[in-house]
């Protein structure tokens, strides 16, 4: 799961990093007392920020042609006017893809004085079974092309998750990140901080971009996390009530949201073949088997392995609502799962729904013969498919008839 900026800066302060005095806002009537509170804390600009799940957005454009998700407002008008051109409408950024994003919510922060940029990162390293804390001195920019063009400039350190992050480890990216005086171990305790928002909320991801040396109003120098990032593991998302309090759906695809109500995992892609299988192994390897004949799967759909009646005709119905599918193929491997299960709520599906769309079942494994004797009787049009390769083949040439 992912969640906005607005509240990763709020999982990050509870870890102590420091961030902005920021006010979201979910509509325009809240955007004028937001900017004045701000105004009246002594900031002398108000960033009005798009909340997307995506980044890129100071560098992306509204399909309405305005320019940029995140602008600075010197008064509370132009905060105001900003606010007008963003909420509600579709965001175009390098990582939305064309079709955007829409605007529900901005985030009011109170203007930094910006001296450098630095990037931060917390990220677990897969091949090395540990968390992985980047850093590096471009931030601000793409990180991407840094990785791809000057990786020398990312610095890497590695973290032992039984023992956490040392205070050397942090004075070290402190020190790689070429902070000096004070500074180091401000760093030192922001980065630790970083490090405990990962691991206290179960993050896949934490990522600070930028990360900046600004002048605070002392005239001293300090550090703040000016955007915050944070990608969350959905296994462990039951231990933390208040991360799941800020689910937003309107980020979500509306097919994905009905599936996670049946407690179905469903995954639309750009195909026209519909595929509804038991086990997420089996599912890729469907997909897999349907590209290889030359068809396009429409969905990555797992039912798991001990689905309901019920929930296989939600499953259908979900399919059904993807106007791109033009046929669909059932592959079911019954191991716990009784095929005849999968039969009685294919035939109830279809019956429900009226299909008229080639479909085509290969059923194999536990109780394959009352299943098979199910979908003969329903009288239902359906193509019986003897083996995987040849189900594959069966929908593939449906659809294209
Ligand atoms: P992103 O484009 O989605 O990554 O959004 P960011 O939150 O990183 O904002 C984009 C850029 O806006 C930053 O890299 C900064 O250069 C600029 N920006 C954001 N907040 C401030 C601020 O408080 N003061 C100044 N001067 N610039 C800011
Ligand atoms: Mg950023």
């Amino acid at each position: 799961m992912n969640i906005h900026e607005y509240q990763a800066k709020e999982l990050l302060a509870q870890c102590g990093v420091p961030i902005q005095l920021g006010i979201a806002c979910q509509s325009l009537d809240e955007v004028r007392p937001a900017a004045e509170k701000i105004f009246a804390s002594g900031a002398s600009r108000v960033v009005v920020k798009s909340q997307i799940h995506a980044g890129g957005r100071g560098k992306g454009s509204f399909k309405s042609g305005f320019q940029g998700g995140v602008k600075l407002a010197a008064t509370c008008e132009d905060a105001l006017a900003f606010a007008g051109q963003m909420l509600g409408q579709v965001l175009v950024t390098k990582q939305t893809g064309s079709e955007g994003r829409k605007v529900g919510t901005l985030l009011l922060t109170a203007g930094a004085h910006i001296k450098k940029e630095f990037y931060l990162a917390v990220l677990l390293d897969r091949a090395n079974s540990r968390p992985l804390i980047m850093a590096s001195t471009e931030g601000g920019m793409d990180i991407e092309e840094v990785a791809e063009k000057t990786p020398e400039k990312i610095f890497k350190e590695w973290i032992d998750p039984a023992v956490g992050i040392m205070p050397y480890q942090a004075r070290k990216i402190s020190a790689a990140l070429g902070l000096r005086g004070d500074l180091i171990a401000l760093g030192a305790k922001l980065i630790s901080g970083v490090y405990k928002t990962w691991w206290e909320n179960d993050a896949t991801m934490v990522e600070i971009n930028p990360l900046c040396v600004i002048e605070a109003a002392d005239g001293k120098e300090a550090l703040l996390a000016l955007d915050g990032k944070i990608s969350l593991d959905d296994n462990a998302l039951y231990r933390h009530k208040n991360i799941q309090a800020m689910r937003d759906l309107n980020e979500e695809a509306p097919l994905e949201i009905e599936a996670s109500k049946f407690n179905l995992n469903y995954i639309k892609l750009d195909g026209s073949i519909a595929c509804l299988v038991n086990g997420a192994g089996l599912a890729m390897a469907t997909m897999d088997i349907i590209q290889h004949f030359g068809g396009n799967p429409a969905n990555f759909l797992d039912v798991g392995g001990g689905a309901s009646k019920e929930q296989v005709t939600a499953a259908f119905k979900i399919i059904l609502m993807d106007p791109h599918v033009k046929g669909i193929l059932v592959n079911i491997f019954g191991g716990i799962m009784d095929c005849n299960v999968i039969a009685t709520g294919i035939v109830a599906a279809v019956k429900e729904t009226g299909l008229t769309l080639p479909l085509v079942v290969r059923l194999e494994g536990n109780n394959v013969v009352a299943g098979q004797k199910t979908l003969a009787e329903s009288g239902l049009t359906l193509i019986t498919g003897t083996s995987m390769a040849d189900a594959a083949q069966k929908v593939v040439k449906a659809v294209a008839a």
